[in-house]
């Protein structure tokens, strides 16, 4: 098997009669504490603290780890594969602006940190986020995948036309190399201009044996390439939504059942999302559209086999997670968001067409429920500030996607705030690091479980992957539990809960240390 590229990590040992280390696993104690609040009749609240003993167990040995991109051969399938060999190989390349050399900028796990603790004259101690647990590195992910278009790596390079030009030039011969396995095409999912690439295909309208295939790929890619795991993230079109029809996708035996039947609602993202659970494999869906229709959702909890969605949240949604929890918890009201976007690649081409368009203004539309719910003061129940969606396709701009934002807010005495954002950047360098975070911390998760309450053994999480929030537009949460859009909250829920895995209490900002010493 192949020597690492990556740099070896020095573990974290952590002193604490709560940690104890095995040659394979930590295992920490953990206390979560948490309040329960009630309304009693008469009006008042009955709050109680609560303490919940956890043990978590983490596997240390980081495994050899494959990530096979469904629409590999598209901009963030291409533009990721050449920025990893770029960063493995630490190739430099020329711009007009000088030199440049390859990192991960905006990938959490690579390019944050996270605060330990305090040093002995009580400043912060920051690591990097991947020192908290030993994670893979992505310069040693295996890359592989499918696409409905032919073009070898390469070739899907230059047509993203994303990436400089001397960095093309270099990274080329090894992408020639690498060609996207054929794919499921049901030509009424993605938009009808997509007709034209779609040259790669698994033949037939079986779509049993179209399930079949794909874990037929899995399983030949993990065995060629001696993987321990393998990680699936769907970058491929956006699809229309499928219908939730009563009897076909209802249920985990519908679904099968129509599956077999080679139902027409059955959607290519769906049957991958199927083929990776038979295969113990997770699948994340970087797209707005619902793979997960309930009997998918059903077959993972089931299967025990983790599942996360929907949809990178890389550019404006980001933004709008941060600035609306500002706003909001600044105690100001936005009453109006009024988002436009244009952009010239073939994403966008693709949402140009009014059903997959409509997919992504629902994955857009529900991004501040939560904080507008979480304050009665400023909002009535039911009321919601108006939020409006508008993505156009503009080739002129190519990858460079615009996203022009509107915030109108009422603020002090009947006053009135407007925030205007512009903001330009090329869409697959902000979405690409987002699928390293992705299959890293999905990676990581399969080698954590948990033990709480009268459970006799260790057990994995609820299969849908909450966790993974902070990179999801529209996160997939377990079914009847609340989804959390604000940034900061989804990011405190990664970092606290790898804390835990190391025995540390969660980070709390109060530094009594110097308030109170
Ligand atoms: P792209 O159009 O360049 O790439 C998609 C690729 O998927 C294409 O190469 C296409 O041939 C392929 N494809 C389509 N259907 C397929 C199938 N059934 N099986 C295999 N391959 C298939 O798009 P992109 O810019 O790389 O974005 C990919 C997806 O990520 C889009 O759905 C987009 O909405 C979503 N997304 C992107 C961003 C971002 O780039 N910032 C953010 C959020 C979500």
């Amino acid at each position: 098997s192949q020597t690492p590229f990556s740099e070896p990590v020095q573990p974290l040992k952590v002193t604490s009669p709560n940690v104890k280390y095995t040659d394979t696993h930590i295992i920490a104690d953990f206390v979560y504490q948490n309040t329960t609040v009630s309304k009693n009749i008469d009006g008042t609240l009955e709050i109680i603290p609560t303490d919940t003993k956890y043990q978590f167990k983490t596997e240390l040995n980081v495994p050899k780890v494959g990530l096979m991109m469904v629409g590999w051969g598209g901009n963030n399938g291409s533009t990721l594969t050449a920025s990893i060999i770029a960063n493995r190989r630490n190739i430099t390349w020329r711009t007009k602006d000088g030199v440049k050399s390859p990192n991960y900028f905006g990938s959490v796990v690579q390019a944050s940190t996270l605060k330990l603790g305090v040093d002995a004259n009580g400043n912060d101690y920051y690591i990097p986020f991947n020192h908290i647990l030993p994670m893979v590195h992505p310069n040693d992910l295996v890359l592989g995948g499918w696409d409905i278009s032919s073009f070898n790596l390469a070739q899907a390079m230059e047509r993203a036309q994303v990436l400089d030009y001397d960095l093309q030039r270099q990274v080329s011969p090894e992408l020639e190399l690498l060609k996207p396995l054929p794919s499921i095409y049901y030509p009424d999912f993605i938009a009808a201009n997509q007709s034209d690439r779609a040259d790669n295909l698994i033949p037939g309208n079986n779509k049993q044996e179209h399930l079949e295939h794909i874990r037929k790929d899995i399983r030949k890619f993990k065995d060629d390439n001696q993987l321990d795991k393998v990680i699936v993230v769907w970058t491929a079109n956006t699809e229309r939504f499928a219908e939730i029809i009563p009897g076909v996708n209802d249920t985990v035996d519908n679904l099968l059942k129509a599956v077999e039947n080679s139902h027409p609602e059955i959607s290519p993202s769906t049957i991958f999302a199927l083929a990776c659970i038979h295969e113990k494999t997770p699948f994340i869906n970087g797209s707005p559209q619902n793979t997960f229709v309930p009997g998918c959702i059903q077959l993972a909890e089931r299967e025990r086999v983790y599942i996360g969605g929907d949809d990178f949240k890389s550019g404006q949604t980001k933004v709008k997670s941060v600035l609306v929890d500002f706003l909001v918890n600044a105690g100001i009201k936005p009453i109006g968001i009024t988002s436009y976007n244009h952009l010239g690649n073939n994403d966008g081409k693709n949402l140009s067409a009014p059903q997959q368009f409509r997919s992504k203004e629902i994955s857009k539309s529900n991004v501040v429920d939560d904080m507008v719910a979480s304050n009665q003061i400023l909002y009535k129940s039911g009321e919601h500030p108006d939020h409006v969606v508008v993505i156009k396709y503009v080739p002129a701009v190519g990858d460079s996607k615009r996203a022009l934002d509107e915030y109108v807010s009422e603020i002090f005495m009947g006053g009135k705030n407007t925030i205007s954002l512009y903001n330009t950047c090329e869409d697959s360098l902000l979405a690409s690091p987002l699928i390293l975070d992705l299959t890293i911390i999905t990676e990581l998760m399969t080698r954590i479980e948990y033990c709480a309450g009268d459970m006799k053994e260790f057990a994995p999480f609820d299969a849908v992957l909450s966790i993974l929030s902070f990179m999801l537009k529209a996160p997939l949460v377990p079914p009847g539990t609340p989804v959390v859009n604000a940034l900061n909250k989804q990011r405190m829920a990664m970092e606290n809960l790898f804390r835990a895995c190391i025995g540390l209490a969660p980070q709390n900002e109060m530094l009594l240390e110097h308030k109170a010493p």
